[in-house]
């Protein structure tokens, strides 16, 4: 059973140093305890403790990792059921399927995707995250020669998914090395699969026909010393598999059940052939609460969405992405150049900024730091005004840049107001277009 704060308070030092971020001991253990801080964040506690709190200070969903290197993905860490209440901490990835029963053009083709499917969004790279190769033929030989293909053609993640251990055998034969996940250990093969899991140090997935089954699965591979678990809680229905999914994660943090406190892999693959209500099931999943997601295939259309609604369930909303202030150079240009101005929430400056490119004009784009917050909202709020733009541009440089004085703000409709002139006076102000979209229209007729 986990400790209770006091439990752990009993155990600190008691000398309210303070260097683990938060004024007392008790404040350290009760966060400890509710799973929101490090045992690591304390230097004063012996190795003795450490052990006695090691089962405490884990987080109520244990981190597991898949894979090595760059694209290694991590899921589950999990503290709130909610984003409101703190930020989801790994968001959940995506696997391909990829059968033994595929031909060589079918595989070469979803390998292929896998490289091409990448998209670039506010200055991140959207991209999936795994592979999962899956015993259709039952031929260890087969699994292993895919095993090796896929190894050799990607460095994602891999998925081993055979209930045979000895096709998995084969399968770690070839990839051992990048830790896949094995998927998975039943009820038939448990103990075969945690052998080989220890053996190889890998990722296990638990795999069972209800919640009962996975908390008795979980309890004998943990009993066996597997620590890294992912949980199928067996359902290929949309109702039952998101309300086992919401069952899990409420266990997990609320009543702190250990046996349920592991991330998920889910399988919209396996719960319709229809590619577009594949999609729809997955989309639920990524809001609640899948770690995993098993799609049949990536289609653009349908990744890239599923995609960025990731990035936005994941995306801290107590912090919003925000460009670093600063001028930024598009197309080269020069001291005749135009110079544009925009806030550093992240999507308005990609917006602009691609819309600069789309031009074809070179340009000079200031972003200034209004804490991430979109130039209506800014300017609302007060910080994107007039003189904060004009103390802005005085100490921003751009006057050593280039020989005209004349600003461009697209879309800051409190210029109709006027009041900026009185505070950028050697500028010329223009408000520009409403629109981002006609940003590119507008500077092909603008002249120094
Ligand atoms: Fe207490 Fe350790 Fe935090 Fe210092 S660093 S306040 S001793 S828990």
């Amino acid at each position: 059973m986990p400790l209770t704060g006091i439990a752990i308070f009993k155990l600190l030092p008691k000398t309210n140093c303070g260097e683990c971020g938060v004024p007392t001991c008790l404040a350290f253990a009760m966060n400890l305890a509710g799973g929101k801080a490090e045992l690591a964040a304390c230097p004063y506690i012996s190795e003795e403790t450490k052990a006695q709190l090691a089962e405490a200070s884990a987080p109520p969903i244990r981190p597991v990792t898949i894979g090595t290197g760059d694209k290694a993905l991590t899921v589950g860490g999990e503290t709130v059921l909610f984003r409101h209440e703190k930020r989801f901490e790994n968001p959940c990835g995506f696997a391909l399927l990829i059968s033994d029963t595929m031909d060589d053009a079918e595989v070469d083709a979803r390998l292929k995707k896998l490289k091409e499917l990448q998209f670039e969004r506010i200055g991140l790279t959207l991209r999936p995250d795994l592979v999962a190769i899956k015993d259709g033929s039952g031929d260890s030989a087969k699994f292993e020669a895919l095993a090796n293909k896929v190894k050799q053609n990607t460095d994602y993640g891999i998925i081993l998914m055979s209930d045979n251990p000895d096709v998995l055998a084969a399968g770690l034969k070839a990839c051992a090395d990048r830790k896949p996940l094995l998927y998975a250990a039943t009820k038939d093969n448990l103990e075969a699969v945690a052998n080989l899991a220890q053996e190889h140090s890998c990722p296990v997935a638990a795999k069972a026909s209800d919640l009962e089954e996975l908390v008795q699965l979980t309890t004998e591979l943990t009993e066996a010393g597997i620590k890294d678990i992912v949980l199928d809680s067996g359902a290929r229905a949309l109702r039952q598999a998101f309300e086992d999914q919401i069952v899990i994660r409420s266990a997990a943090l609320t009543k702190k059940f250990r046996p349920l406190g592991f991330p998920t892999i889910v399988f919209p693959a396996e719960m319709t052939d229809d590619t577009m209500k594949e999609v729809l099931i997955a989309s639920v999943f990524v809001a609640k609460y899948g770690g995993i997601i098993v799609l049949s295939d990536f289609h653009g259309e349908s990744l890239f969405p599923l995609l960025v609604e990731r990035l936005n369930i994941y995306t801290d909303p107590q912090r919003p992405l925000m460009t670093t202030e600063g001028i930024y150079e598009i197309g080269g240009p020069d001291e005749n150049s135009p110079v544009l101005i925009t806030t550093n929430f992240s999507l308005t400056y990609f917006i602009v900024s691609g819309e600069i490119e789309t031009s074809k004009i070179p340009a000079y784009l200031l972003v200034m730091n209004t804490d991430g917050l979109s130039v209506m909202t800014s300017w609302a709020a007060g910080t994107f005004v007039s003189d904060n733009i004009a103390a802005f541009i005085k100490k921003s440089g751009v006057v050593d840049k280039v020989k005209h004085r004349k600003l461009i703000i697209p879309g800051y409709i409190a210029m109709e107001s006027g009041g900026i002139e009185d505070d950028l006076k050697d500028w010329e102000v223009s408000v520009g277009p409403r629109e981002a979209a006609h940003i590119p229209a507008y500077l092909k007729m603008w002249k120094p």
